[in-house]
């Protein structure tokens, strides 16, 4: 049987279609029943039995199960079934978590998926990459994922990155010929493989295979599924419980040494020492960032910022510098023509006259020129094209019938380096070349002017008025783009050295009006000590009227082109970009050569970027943001966060999100080790006090694994605020364990251990009874610890004013562990499994009391560190 690529287009279609014209709705859904979604398979995802168990392999764990082992054989059954229902809850609230947070990592990855652009049923449609099927007509372009294996049907110019296959780094230059013989994957010029991408051209494909069907699909067992990296929050904080650990484990093996040199029962002091030790080990740290962190991208995916890379929301808080592009970020993208410049006049849209000679040479020129389509409201398509045809249709010129009329022939596709785009199409029976883009650009290849019916080769003055005007549109914030054409040879297939010796038609000015929301965005980054930067490829002028609109930037002299940084030496260009808000005419290196001055000057930086060749910059730059409407797939794959609205204010908000989600994972970090270091202070003190121990391990247990994390996660999930936007961003090595950190919570631990042991002494002098002390103490050591989670819940003093009950999990959590441990103590049937005795009433009040008092100790401490520190 022949291959694909040794047939023609129309036999592969006809081979797998049955016919050539495109699948019908019905034959489409018939297809994607028979061949099944176009996936690749991942490897194996865990069961949910297989991340409960997993939960048995943490260190902590086994020390436990050995220890629950031990006192079932000293006769202890009780303390090693409170054990192991202990350690049975923790799993399931350990692999619920797990699983919550997977969910919501997967349901991200849903959204940011790729996307397809097909023909069905006569129109381009945009569809996940899934649904596409066998036999579908795949529409590409510049910077498109090629979303399944096919026989190419049109190609213009197409070039083809198979480096992923292959491993060739250049483009492949791609055609439709059938090819002779048996040829290598590389050298099938008339396919393309799933997993490469348009670098260049446009073209059409049928697809002849998808899924695991596809080349890619074949070794994609034998590619490494890339598991989530950790983030740099997670390995500093995994460090630092790691240190902490052996710190701990020391000290607990002391405390055992202890208490067998004094004689004490080798079992009961290897129980307590275990117990000690899973109270004081903050194991739950690194989780609590995974599960705060998905958390949160749940929340920035729902205000339109999808996050790609965990590590990009840890990033984001640290964020210093926002580059932004300039059209469809900051401004709204929604291009409507203004003016006409031809026959050296200025014409207002809506004074053009079809009838005029030049005015309609000039319409057509900009339909036959022009990608871009509008069916019923839909537009495909770049902005600034749809605002050519749209113009069109309201001058009551059907842009499909023109198209009809004056096929295109050949073509130069658009790229934003060269900023033009050419067409060859036959008018009044001649070969023409239609040609359109940047004033400057063409400015230099113009040899000829056509005015009425004149045509003449052009002067200096020409160019002088045609320039005058074109700053004189830009000024007012208008996007320019210039027109001409050059009669060709008949059979010339385009090149871009043919874009020479054109003849000028007009001017065409288009507005795009800033998003509303741009200019409170821009001061908003101003005052979080953010700096905003404009990187476009439009006009200087017309990139700073827009830019002084909405405030980044102050003085002309803040505006330079791409090519002035061409000068520069890295080391020139650090000084240079101090002094500049506004990039305009840049090409992708200028954004990456950008990105790395400010980084060298130690920012983090955060880029947007949408075209193909955008996607080194988005990865250069600390946070790459790509534009989830008008963005290629390619910088979406490249970028750490895709912008679902395209919208600059949403790039801010997700700052805001970031800074107020570390300051959450922060408190609740503050929480867990306050907390800890407070059990450690009371273990401490009764040992150098010759007390008898305060808790017992089944005490340390509950509270460690049962009334603890709760807490930890509400105060992970606490509502954000603004005032985060008021401080300067965080240094992004900035240990979140500084001393100062690490002071407040010595002092607060300090707190929490004084108040237990107050209540431990006042139970031990009442009865001289141990028993009611240790209830006494871990009563109130476990009520503290939920008091302290209100504490934690700002570095400001909150707990007299409304926000205190903004957190509803927190009072959740809060309710549940003084109603569990209010139950432990006083339902008399409890006592024996929980080590503990019935308190009176003035007992059990002083013990809320005690732990109460930990609110008002800790406040007062906030207002006089606020005191001494401002
Ligand atoms: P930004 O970088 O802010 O998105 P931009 O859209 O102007 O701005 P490019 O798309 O790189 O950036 O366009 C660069 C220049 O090329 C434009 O200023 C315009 O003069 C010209 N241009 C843009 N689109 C087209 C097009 N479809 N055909 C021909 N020329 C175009």
């Amino acid at each position: 049987m022949k291959k694909y690529y040794q047939l023609s287009g129309e036999e592969t279609l006809q081979d797998i279609n049955g016919q050539t014209e495109p699948l019908s709705d019905s034959q489409v859904k018939e297809h994607q029943e028979k061949y099944g979604p176009n996936e690749l398979v991942e490897g194996k995802k865990k069961t949910t039995l297989q991340i409960f168990l997993e939960q048995y392999k943490d260190f902590l764990v086994i020390i436990l199960i050995i220890a629950a082992i031990v006192s079932g054989f000293l006769g202890d059954i009780e303390s090693t079934a409170v054990i192991l229902i202990v350690i049975t809850m923790n799993a399931v609230l350990g692999t619920v978590q797990t699983v919550k947070a997977e969910q919501s990592l997967a349901s991200l990855k849903k959204l940011s998926g790729p996307e397809a652009k097909v023909l069905r049923d006569g129109n381009v449609i945009q569809i996940p990459s899934a649904e596409v099927t066998v036999g579908d007509r795949v529409m590409l372009d510049a910077g498109d994922y090629i979303p399944a294996d096919g026989r190419l049907l049109e190609s213009a110019s197409l070039k083809v990155d198979e480096s992923a296959l292959t491993g060739e780094s250049l483009g492949v230059d791609k055609t439709i010929e059938p090819i002779q013989g048996e040829v290598p994957l590389g050298d099938r010029t008339n396919m393309v493989y799933s997993g490469s991408f348009v670098t260049y051209g446009r073209a059409s494909f049928v697809v002849t295979d998808i899924g695991m069907q596809t080349e890619v699909g074949k070794i994609a067992s034998l590619l490494k599924t890339t598991s989530e990296k950790r983030t740099p929050l997670q390995i500093n904080l995994d460090q630092f419980g790691q240190k902490l650990s052996i710190l701990i484990l020391v000290f607990c093996g002391i405390l055992f040494g202890i208490s067998v040199f004094r004689g004490d029962n080798i079992g009961d002091a290897f129980l307590f020492a275990v117990a000690l030790a899973v109270a004081a080990i903050p194991e739950a740290l690194s989780s609590i960032v995974t599960i705060v962190l998905s958390f949160g991208t749940q929340k920035m995916a729902k205000e339109h910022a999808i996050i790609r890379k965990l590590q990009a929301v840890e990033g984001l808080g640290s964020v210093s510098i926002i580059c932004s592009d300039k059209t469809g970020t900051l401004t709204q993208n929604k291009m409507t023509v203004e003016d006409y410049y031809v026959d050296e006049t200025c014409v207002a849209a809506d004074e053009i006259n079809t009838q005029n000679l030049s005015h309609s040479r000039l319409l057509l020129a900009s339909i036959l020129c022009n990608d871009s389509t509008n069916i019923d409201g839909v537009e495909i398509g770049d902005p600034t094209e749809t605002a050519l045809i749209n113009l069109g249709t309201r001058l009551g010129v059907c842009p499909e019938d023109v198209r009809e009329k004056y096929p295109r022939e050949s073509e130069n596709p658009f790229d934003s380096d060269r900023k033009l785009m050419s067409t060859k199409h036959t008018m009044e029976g001649k070969p023409t070349m239609l040609v359109k883009g940047a004033v400057d650009v063409l400015m230099g290849r113009m040899e000829q002017i056509q005015i009425g019916a004149e045509i003449r080769p052009i002067t200096e003055e020409d160019k002088k008025k045609i320039e005058e005007q074109n700053q004189a549109f830009s000024r007012s914030g208008l996007r320019v783009l210039g027109f001409a054409y050059k009669i060709v040879s008949d059979e010339l297939e385009l090149s871009l050295e043919d874009e020479y010796g054109l003849t000028f038609l007009g001017l065409v000015a288009m507005m795009d009006p800033p998003r509303e929301e741009s200019k409170a965005a821009v001061a908003e980054c101003k005052s979080a000590g953010i700096r905003p930067i404009m990187i476009t490829g439009d006009h200087k002028v017309t990139a700073a009227a827009i830019a002084k609109r909405i405030g980044i930037l102050e003085q002309e002299s803040e505006a330079c082109e791409g090519a002035e940084i061409d000068s520069l030496s890295d080391e020139e260009l650090k000084d240079f970009v101090e002094g500049i808000s506004v990039y305009a005419r840049v090409s992708p290196e200028h954004k990456i050569r950008i990105v790395r001055a400010w980084q060298d000057k130690g920012n983090i930086v955060s880029m947007t970027g949408d075209g193909v060749n955008d996607a080194p910059a988005l990865k250069q730059a600390d946070i790459g943001v790509a534009m989830g409407i008008t963005g290629s797939e390619v910088s979406k794959d490249a970028a750490a966060m895709v912008l679902t609205d395209d919208n600059f204010a949403t790039i801010v908000k997700a700052v805001e999100n970031g800074r107020n989600l570390y300051r959450n994972i922060k408190s609740a970090i503050q929480f867990l080790l306050s907390g800890n270091f407070g059990a450690i202070l009371a273990v401490l003190y009764a040992s150098i006090a010759a007390l008898p121990v305060p808790f017992a391990p089944v005490h340390l247990l509950f509270i460690n694994l049962l009334t603890d994390s709760l807490p930890a996660i509400a105060l992970g999930l606490e509502p954000h605020t603004k005032d985060v936007m008021k401080e300067k961003p965080r240094p992004l090595n900035e240990s979140i364990l500084t001393k100062e950190f690490l002071l407040k919570v010595g002092i607060e631990g300090l707190s929490i251990g004084v108040t237990t042991m107050i209540a431990f002494m006042i139970g031990y002098n009442q009865g001289g009874n141990a028993l009611l002390a240790s209830t006494m103490a871990f009563a109130t050591l476990c009520c503290a610890r939920l008091f302290h989670g209100f504490n934690c819940k700002s570095d400001k003093p909150v707990v007299f004013t409304k926000a205190v009950g903004n957190n509803i999990y927190l009072i959740g959590a809060f309710v549940l562990g003084i109603a569990l441990i209010t139950s432990v103590v006083m339902i008399p049937g409890l006592h024996s499994i929980f080590k503990v005795q019935t308190l009176t009433m003035t007992q059990l009040f002083t013990v809320y009391g005690l732990a109460a008092l930990n609110i008002p100790i800790v406040q007062i401490l906030k207002a006089v560190r606020a005191a001494l520190f401002k």
